[in-house]
Parts: C-alpha cells; sequence; structure tokens
C-alpha cells in the first residue's frame, strides 16, 4: 500500500510557511506500515487541486488531503476531491445544525459561506473535529471497476492542533482495521569520513540483494548513514530482514563502521575510553574548542573527558602545553611537530591517558610567519598516548565552518582508531 500528502494551502508555496503536516502524517502511516510515495503542496486554486487529486488517485493507494476545509472561498479541498473521485457532494442537516449551535455559542453570525463545511463526499464517514469548525471525511472504497483493491481518502483540517488529533483519534483505528497487520523495523549504520561512492559502491552489491529492505544512504558532515528499513506481518519477521542486511554490511565494511545502534560518534568514543578505563585531554587551536565541544555535549562525559585548552596564540600554545617557543617561530604553529608537541604536553600537563591537539588554518585568512605559504584547509592532529604519538596531515576544502567541523570529526575518528 502506497500513501500520497496533498497539502493543500498557497501560503506553503511561499517561503513564509512549511509544510509540517506532512511530516507527521508521514511517520504515523510508516508506523501502519504504509510507505509515502507522494508528497504534493497545490495553492488554493480548484483546477490545480483537482489535477492534483486526479494524478494522486491514480498512482497511490490512500490520499490524505491535508487543509482546505474551512469556510471560505480558498477553502476548495472538499470541491477537488469529490470532482476528481466523481463523486457528490451531499450537505449533511445535523453538521449544518452543529455549525449553527457553534457560533451560537460563541454569539457570532454564521454567514451563509459556512454552510459548505457541512458538505460530505458521498459514502464517506465524517470524523468529529473537536478543535474546529471543520469536520474530516474518511472515506473507503474500491477502485472504480477494480473489485478487492483498496482505496482511501482521507479528508483532514490544515492547523496541526485540529489535524494531529482527527488523525490519531479518528484515522488511525480506521486504517489499523482495514489494512493487513504490517510491522517496520529500522536499522542504522554510521560510519565517518569516507566518501559516499566508495561506501555505495561496497554494500551496493549487498542491499541490493535485499529488495524487500528500503535502503537509504546520506552524507552529512563528514559522516555517511545506511538507513534500513522492512515492513513485515510481524515485528520479529521485519527486524530479522533488517538485522540480517546490516549484520553483512557491517561485515563488510568492518571497522568503518562506528555506531551499528545508532550511537554518535562522540558517544562512542566516550563508550571506548570508559570501556578501557582512559582518560582523555585536548588542546585545540583552530577548532576552537569544538571537539572539547562536542564530547561534552554528551551527559556523563566528566567521567572520561578530563577537559582541554583552546590554545590559540603562540604563546598559550606555550604556557598551557609546554611547547617550547623556538620550535612554533622556527616550525610555525601549523606544523606536524607543533601538533605532536601540543599533544604530548597536554597529556603530560593533565595526565589525561590520551592528549589530542589540533593546529591548522581554518581560514579565510592565510596563515602568517613561517605558515605563511601554507594553504587553507592544512590541518594536522596529534595524538599522544602511552604507545608514543601520532600526527596526521590533513589537507580539507571548504569554508571555515566546515574546515572546523571536519576537522573535529578526524580528530574523533583517530581517537576511535586508536581504541579498537
Ligand atoms: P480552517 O477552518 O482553519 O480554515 P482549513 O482546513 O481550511 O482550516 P487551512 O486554511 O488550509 O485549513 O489552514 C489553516 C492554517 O493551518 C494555516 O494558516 C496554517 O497555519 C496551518 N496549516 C495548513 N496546512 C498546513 C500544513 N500542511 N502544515 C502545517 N500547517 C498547516
Ligand atoms: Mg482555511
Amino acid at each position: 500500500m502506497i500513501a500520497e500528502i496533498i497539502a493543500a494551502g498557497s501560503e506553503m508555496l511561499t517561503p513564509h510557511r512549511q509544510d509540517t503536516n506532512s511530516l507527521f502524517l508521514t511517520s504515523e502511516l510508516n508506523s501502519l506500515g504504509v510507505t509515502v510515495a507522494f508528497k504534493t503542496i497545490v495553492g488554493d486554486n480548484l483546477d490545480h487541486l483537482t489535477g492534483a487529486a486526479s494524478v494522486a488517485l491514480s498512482r497511490a493507494d490512500i490520499v490524505i488531503f491535508s487543509g482546505g476545509l474551512g469556510p471560505t472561498e480558498d477553502d476548495l479541498t472538499r470541491e477537488a476531491a469529490a470532482s476528481a473521485l466523481g463523486l457528490p457532494l451531499i450537505r449533511q442537516p445535523e453538521l449544518l445544525t452543529q455549525l449553527a449551535e457553534r457560533f451560537a455559542k460563541r454569539s457570532f453570525v454564521m454567514t451563509p459561506n459556512n454552510a459548505k463545511q457541512a458538505d460530505i463526499l458521498e459514502g464517506a464517514e465524517i470524523l468529529p473535529n473537536v478543535n474546529g469548525s471543520a469536520v474530516g471525511q474518511f472515506l473507503a472504497t474500491t477502485r472504480p471497476g477494480e473489485p478487492g483493491t483498496r482505496r482511501i481518502v482521507i479528508l483532514l483540517p490544515g492547523p496541526p492542533r485540529e489535524l494531529k488529533p482527527l488523525f490519531t483519534d479518528e484515522c488511525r483505528p480506521r486504517l489499523a482495521n482495514i489494512l493487513p497487520p504490517s510491522y517496520i523495523a529500522k536499522r542504522v549504520l554510521r560510519m565517518a569520513l569516507l566518501p559516499e561512492s566508495q561506501v555505495d559502491s561496497r554494500t551496493a552489491p549487498i542491499y541490493k540483494q535485499y529488495p524487500d529492505v528500503e535502503t537509504t544512504i546520506l552524507a552529512h558532515a563528514g559522516e555517511i548513514q545506511l538507513h534500513f528499513q522492512a515492513a513485515a506481518a510481524t515485528l520479529a519477521e521485519a527486524q530479522a530482514r533488517v538485522n540480517e542486511l546490516a549484520g553483512k554490511i557491517e561485515h563488510e565494511m568492518d571497522e568503518a563502521v562506528f555506531s551499528a545502534q545508532g550511537e554518535s560518534l562522540e558517544e562512542v568514543v566516550l563508550l571506548m575510553l570508559g570501556l578501557r578505563h582512559l582518560t582523555l585531554a585536548t588542546a585545540e587551536s583552530c577548532t576552537g574548542g569544538l571537539l572539547a565541544q562536542r564530547l561534552t555535549a554528551i551527559p556523563g562525559s566528566s567521567r572520561y573527558f578530563l577537559g582541554g585548552a583552546v590554545v590559540y596564540s603562540d604563546a598559550l600554545k606555550t604556557t598551557f602545553a609546554d611547547v617550547p617557543a623556538e620550535l612554533i617561530s622556527t616550525q610555525g604553529p601549523v606544523s606536524e611537530p607543533v601538533a605532536r608537541s601540543l599533544a604530548e604536553g597536554i597529556r603530560a600537563r593533565t595526565k589525561a591517558s590520551i592528549g589530542v591537539a589540533i593546529t591548522g588554518i581554518a581560514g579565510p585568512t592565510p596563515g602568517a610567519g613561517p605558515d605563511a605559504a601554507k594553504p587553507i584547509g592544512l590541518i594536522y592532529i596529534g595524538l599522544a598516548d602511552d604507545r608514543g604519538t601520532q600526527v596526521t596531515e590533513l589537507n580539507l576544502m571548504g569554508d571555515r565552518d566546515r574546515i572546523r567541523w571536519w576537522a573535529s570529526q578526524h580528530a574523533l575518528e583517530l581517537i576511535r582508531k586508536s581504541l579498537i
């Protein structure tokens, strides 16, 4: 079963308003085992709305309309749905009475245009709306000329505080009754720093063997996520499919997978430090504390992350991490020896098991003095532990924010790899 959501409202075709109802509806439908295959946003125009409705009815089993059920000229959803379905709208006297009572209670005059809120698609059930005047509608039929098929059309008012309870209280139970039982299982595998194309070329041969599991690759901010989702008649069955595929991919990507249960890279690093009873301290130049910020954002990090120094000036690299001033003036602050000395210095000063240092040129202004000829994006990350010190040189691309973020991401991944 696939669904389409039509959000009616010209305001959502402007830069000022967003269609959020469809996000809520999608999450609800997914949990019922229904995939949302299409979403359409249409302005308040009868022809456009009718056209969108006809297209939706031709390609989806469940069509949900959001908005356009009010009393005004631009509320056209009822008319468009009726026209696309080839069904009449039938004015319901009891709804007219209810509307009149609602107005009387508030001492408002009921203008004639309100009457159209009592128009219901022939055969549809009325979904009472306790939070507003426009009722919802639920129509369960079959496709014309195709007995045994299912076609479900739902009309819901636009205000989220009306749409949400109407869906949860009225539509969900009806859909759960009609639809075959379906449970959805999800898994996410997370990897850092690999190119998306490389992950895909290595994993596609595996996930293509699981057409019943929906696989999505998302790349964002130095991280690749592989999302798996499967639906089945029981939760155990759905989970088994997803776990089998995720297990094979984990085997293929091996140590590149930092998280198989959804944890972030920061969480994994802290977890691994905890398992080994190790502590960490940082000395950051170009990232200005970003690494420390990311680690301390995780509750409980104080047990394994001792703290760090933001050593932005040359002088503070010496004051806080004992980097010899002469080393900085001869090699430049952005250099392999300074990264090494910073990592060792902060480790010795704090007595942490691991000292990590980041020094680099985030741009857009180039380095000065001995660093003047070095390119923007040049980063050195030093990692000192009881086995010695390793320094990694990176050449990152992008603007200042991106370079700083990626540097912190590389540092976390280097710490993780050192703990495997
Ligand atoms: P009303 O009886 O209030 O006129 P309606 O069903 O006609 O209800 P609309 O006029 O389309 O609904 O929308 C009313 C308000 O609901 C909009 O101003 C907007 O704030 C909100 N809204 C409508 N559609 C959406 C949507 N898809 N996502 C989020 N908010 C929405
Ligand atoms: Mg309206």
